[in-house]
């Protein structure tokens, strides 16, 4: 298993970086997750923009052409690791770099540190087909989840919450209302309209989001980006959550109690279907 780390392709095992690292010491990074699909990487320019967006956030620079030249490197990296068939991710991670632990951003020369690795995937298809099982959980993160930030300490405990209520996911409430999933949107049905938060500050602006609202107005779906409230979520036809590995993952039970008829509902399946499809004909990248 070959790695990506600050230029060099190396394995895994010999990929070391600093204890000074920013990353390690503040959490200060940005990264992505990027699905491939038989070794070709889905949604790879709106993933790159959103990594654009996050450094911008954070003030990290890096060079344009450098930040360009990751989906080639994503790239090699697919093939050197044989991620040619079947489902995979490619997991990308930039901090601010090595420097003393001071606060403030470190001298202008310090280069970032840059580091990309693969994984094979299996989408859990049975869950999918099921339906799954969620809590509500205050939502304790900070005021900027439009940043994919390192920083998941919060989507940490939430996971963990869940998995210990014997669920499959928590769902955040901010103010009264459903933000989203701790690592993916989520969206309500009722009567036939797509309910979902409004990209704000308050949520990450999911790549699989964004390609559920396109393939919505493709398909003459309304959607009213009205966030749901905490009261109206069992009053829902439907739930489901959208990710890059969690693909449409319909919640059948919210806190111990049915949400529609308890099954995955044909909103959910109708999108999965779409989305199926869409990996089925990813364009090559021209450049
Ligand atoms: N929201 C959060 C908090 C996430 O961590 C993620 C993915 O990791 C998403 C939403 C879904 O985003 P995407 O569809 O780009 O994977």
């Amino acid at each position: 298993m070959l790695v990506y780390l600050n230029g060099r392709f190396l394995p895994k095992k010999d990929a070391n970086i600093s204890v000074d690292d920013r990353g390690f010491v503040f959490g200060d990074g940005v990264y992505e997750v990027i699905r491939v699909v038989d070794g070709k990487l889905f949604l790879a320019k709106p993933h790159m923009d959103r990594l654009k967006d996050g450094l911008a956030g954070l003030e990290i620079q890096v060079d344009e052409n450098m930040v360009h030249n990751l989906m080639s490197v994503a790239e090699s990296l697919i093939k050197k690791n044989d991620l040619l068939k079947g489902h995979g991710t490619v997991y990308l991670q930039i901090t601010r770099g090595v420097a003393k632990r001071i606060h403030n951003f470190p001298a202008v020369d310090v280069q970032p540190t840059i580091y990309l690795s693969t994984s094979g995937f299996k989408p859990d298809l049975e869950l999918q087909k099921n339906g799954a099982q969620a809590i509500t959980m205050s939502d304790i993160r900070w005021m900027r989840c439009d940043l994919k930030t390192i920083n998941l300490l919060p989507n940490v405990l939430a996971k963990q919450k869940a998995m210990d209520a014997g669920a499959f996911t928590s769902v955040f409430i901010r103010d009264g209302v459903v933000t989203e999933g701790q690592n993916a949107n989520i969206f309500g049905v009722k009567n036939g309209v797509l309910r979902t938060y409004p990209r704000t500050n308050y949520i990450l602006p999911g790549i699989t989001r964004a390609l559920v609202l396109e393939m919505a107005n493709e398909e003459n779906i309304v959607v009213d980006q009205t966030p749901i409230n905490e009261d109206e979520l069992l009053q829902m036809d439907e739930i489901f959550l959208t990710g890059t590995t969690t693909d449409i993952q319909p919640i059948i039970s919210i806190d111990g109690k049915q949400v529609g008829n308890g099954k995955r509902g044909n909103i959910a399946r109708l999108f999965q279907d779409l989305l199926h499809k869409r990996m089925t004909e990813i364009p090559s990248r021209t450049a």
